[in-house]
């Protein structure tokens, strides 16, 4: 082996025991000497490492870098330098070296040879490619999300929990001049052109989505118009969730504008369409119902005739209800639900309905109880109450089945009185409980056995309860029966 020019066992066992990759290189490159970390990260042993030279166990794509710097040192242009390479394994595989050389020159001034050291960074450069790697995907799902946020046809926007705008998408941005055609100064809750559903009510601070968001709110379908124009304006729906860290902890809101003007409009048509047609088939059917009465009453008809004219006049009278339930429905698109509220005895108006619906329920082998527990007296519109009654009533029974009960329960709560109708019925699908009160809806199971009816009483018995002021809920089960519950505060605010 070779020994160093002074030959001292001090630098031998200090090359020798280094952690480090450590050689001596002659000036044509051939290893002099080597220790054992050097050699067991080539995985040969020494005596095979120190008759070669550094070229062989390069990577043939560092080669050419380490040459040339190799060369430099060897011309006296350098006296050292430091380069990241590839080794080749024993095995073959790859070892990334972080090597430094320095030349060591004789008591002339002469080069005699270089000492060099490798330091084994293979472990650091495969963090380094998986870091890269990682970045590089992370890098494409940001460009990848960006381009949908952008391309969407939703509106997005996140505020942060201070209410500043923190981050919206082109369409939110192109969405905000109509309702603040000055501009916006990027925190939630400013005001502008931004109306209710009704198109005449400007939203107050409180009501605009972006502040309750900001309150923590979080909301679904909640439209209104913007835009000062009602013939240019536009409809919104949007929905708003919480955005939380990884602790629970509030660090904003999103929400999530869609446009929806051309419904809104169908659905304004549809207002407007039904409240004209059953405006103009009322008269005529007046006219018809009253002469009915005159023909019926005639005594010198034969009595099959006068049989017949009953079922035309039954016929026709349920056309006049279905009408007024159109009607009810067109008012209540119009904001035009009036109420005349005087006080009411409830449980006599309770019975009244009860015993009118006493012998259809009969008929479907139905039984029908009422359990007025108080006799409260309230300030409502005894009329439209009464329609709530029948309604929930009819209802009842339509959906009831034979054998089972109807139960009316009217309670003074403590906070309002309560009105429950109870039945033992075919019960309403989970996914169906939260639509019955919308317009037209009419459940699947009463559509597939042909039950009669038009998908408006739940939703005329919503439209009343709130003009009261009241909250009207359900509970059912398939197959075990419905309980609707309207809460009815004592005394209603309309005139
Ligand atoms: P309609 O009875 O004319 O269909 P409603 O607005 O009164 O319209 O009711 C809407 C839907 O709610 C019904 O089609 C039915 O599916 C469901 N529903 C209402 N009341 C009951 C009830 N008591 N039991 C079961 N389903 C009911």
């Amino acid at each position: 082996m070779y020994a160093p020019a002074d030959g001292t066992d001090l630098w031998r066992l200090t090359l020798q025991h280094s952690p480090i990759g450590m050689a001596l290189v002659g000036l044509d490159g051939q290893l002099l000497d080597v220790n054992r970390a050097f050699c067991d990260m080539l995985g040969h042993d020494p005596d095979t490492l120190t008759h070669r030279g550094f070229q062989e166990l390069t990577h043939a794509e560092d080669l050419d870098a380490d040459l040339e710097l190799f060369g430099q040192a060897v011309a006296g242009e350098i006296d050292s330098y430091r380069l990241r390479k590839r080794y080749l394994h024993a095995d073959g595989h790859v070892v990334w070296g972080d090597l430094s050389v320095a030349l060591v020159r004789g008591p002339d001034g002469r080069p005699v040879h270089f000492i060099s050291q490798i330091l084994d960074i293979t472990e650091q450069r495969r963090h380094e490619e998986r870091l890269v790697e990682a970045n590089a995907l992370v890098e494409h799902e940001r460009q990848t999300l960006e381009a949908i946020f952008d391309t969407v046809s939703v509106g997005l926007l996140l505020i942060g929990s201070d209410g500043r705008y923190e981050r919206m998408n082109r369409r939110h941005r192109e969405g905000m001049s109509a309702p603040f055609p000055d501009g916006h100064d990027g925190v939630a809750g400013q005001l502008g052109h931004v109306y209710f559903p009704d198109g005449k009510t400007l939203m107050s601070k409180e009501d605009m989505p972006s502040h309750r968001a900001v309150q923590g709110e979080e909301f679904d379908d909640y439209t209104y118009w913007v835009g000062d124009d009602p013939r240019t304006r536009l409809a919104y729906s949007t929905s708003a969730r919480q955005v939380r860290g990884p602790a629970g902890e509030r660090l904003g809101s999103a929400l999530a504008y869609q446009e929806i003007t051309d419904l809104m409009r169908a659905i304004q048509v549809q207002d407007e369409f039904v409240s004209s047609v059953s405006h103009e088939l009322r008269t005529p059917l007046t006219s018809v119902l009253g002469y009915l009465e005159l023909l019926c009453d005639h005594e010198g008809l034969p009595s099959e005739v006068t049989t017949q004219l009953r079922v035309v006049q039954r016929n026709a009278l349920r056309l006049r209800t279905l009408l007024s339930d159109l009607l009810h429905v067109g008012q209540v698109g119009e904001d035009k639900l009036q109420l005349q509220c005087a006080p009411v005895d409830l449980a006599a108006l309770v019975n009244e309905a009860v015993e009118a619906t006493r012998p259809v329920a009969e008929k479907s082998g139905l039984t029908i109880e009422v359990e007025t527990l108080d006799r409260p007296t309230a300030h409502v519109d005894a009329h439209r109450i009464r329609q709530v009654l029948d309604n929930l009533l009819s209802n009842a029974v339509k959906y009831g089945e034979a054998g089972g009960s109807v139960t009316v329960v009217l309670r003074d709560g403590a906070e309002a009185i309560e009105l429950e109708v109870r039945d033992t019925g075919m019960g309403i699908a989970p996914e169906e409980v939260e639509h019955v009160f919308g317009r037209f809806f009419r459940g699947t199971e009463a559509q597939e056995l042909h039950i009669p009816g038009t998908g408006l009483g739940l939703n005329i018995v919503g439209s009343i309860v709130a003009a009261h002021e009241g909250v009207v809920t359900v509970e059912s089960e398939v197959g075990r029966g419905s309980t609707f519950r309207v809460a009815l505060p004592r005394s209603c605010q309309a005139s």
